[in-house]
């Protein structure tokens, strides 16, 4: 990996959660552990997909490494600084390094705006100089191929169809000339005749600028189209973590196996094929012991309730958290 951007150092996020009147009486405070003791480091220019199904943590996680929630536990770093002490200008210079690209392109402008108006908003939020605002939303807009820039400028986001409005937001985040993103289910909200011109103009974005980025997606199609590397979490912990060819070809963890089986094949409704495990996620609240997919995994066994597996490298730069890994050593 080249030299680390992020790093990620058992960070965990815990949510109490509104209490039942037999928890007011018993003293009780129940907690969500949304994301529990994940750690790993992001290098400059990298690309890395972070998967699972809803609940698994990973809108969490990309809060917390943009700073939007803090981490009940561990620390983040961004370019060697904990991310937890930046404050005033500080703080100000690590918005503009590090943006989110928004899920729905629809509620990410403000209706009121113009495009150019939207474009200019987070360069006066940053303090940056007027006299570079031109330049910058104009390379902005072509990087994300708009090209016709005077047409837009003076339309409203309910004039642009959603992928316009998707490449808009991208390049509200890229006129910060940003060296990290965060995407959290980029394409999600759009028509599938749409989604691949936004995927190229992201895989570009990553290869022509070098800028580091984390895609949220429940969709390993997506992941491996854009991402050289994946993470797959589970339950609010990393199960799996390598090169995105090798998670794809050769899944380590069982959960990831069971992504790999249900890469969705088109549907002309958008529907997901089930993943091919039994059961659902389960209750966070209170998660099994020892191994948290051990009641939807296939090959578990004894041990797997009493101890929660640790990430352990099985091949090049390639980890997963699964006791047949320890078995077969
Ligand atoms: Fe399955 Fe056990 Fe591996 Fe967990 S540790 S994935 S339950 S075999």
């Amino acid at each position: 990996m080249s030299e680390a951007l992020l790093r990620v150092d058992r960070a965990a996020k815990h949510f109490r959660v509104s209490r039942s009147i037999g928890d007011v009486f018993a003293g009780r405070h129940r907690v969500v552990k949304a994301v529990d003791g994940v750690t790993f480091a992001l290098g400059k220019g990298e690309s890395v997909g972070v998967v699972g199904e809803s609940g698994c943590g990973k809108t969490t996680l990309g809060r917390m490494l943009l700073k939007l929630i803090a981490p009940s536990e561990g620390a983040i770093e961004f370019d060697g600084v904990d991310i937890a002490t930046l404050s005033g200008d500080a703080l100000l210079d690590f918005r503009r390094r590090a943006q989110l690209v928004f899920q729905n392109p629809f509620d990410a402008l403000n209706p009121r705006f113009t495009i150019k108006s939207a474009l200019a908003e987070p360069l006066k939020n940053t303090h940056v100089p007027k006299g570079e605002h031109e330049a910058r939303m104009l390379e902005a807009m072509q990087r994300v191929r708009l090209q016709d820039v005077e047409a837009y400028y003076g339309q409203y986001p309910h004039q642009l169809s959603g992928g316009q409005l998707q490449r808009v937001v991208l390049a509200r985040a890229l006129v910060l000339e940003p060296e990290f993103i965060v995407a959290d289910e980029p394409v999600s909200m759009l028509d599938v005749s749409v989604r691949a011109g936004i995927l190229n103009v992201m895989r570009e974005i990553g290869e022509e600028m070098g800028i580091a980025a984390i895609y949220i997606s429940h969709d390993l199609a997506l992941v491996r189209y854009v991402c050289s590397r994946t993470i797959t979490m589970y339950l609010g912990m990393v199960v799996e973590d390598g090169p995105t060819e090798e998670v794809v070809r050769r899944p380590q963890h069982p959960y990831t196996q069971a992504l790999v089986k249900a890469v969705p094949t088109p549907h002309l409704d958008q529907s997901h094929d089930e993943l091919p495990i039994r059961g659902g996620m389960p209750n966070p609240l209170n998660p099994p012991s020892g191994c948290r997919f051990r009641d939807r995994c296939p090959y578990a066994f004894a041990r797997c309730a009493e101890e929660t597996p640790p990430l352990r490298q099985v091949a090049p730069k390639h980890f997963a958290a699964c006791h047949l890994h320890d078995q077969a050593a």
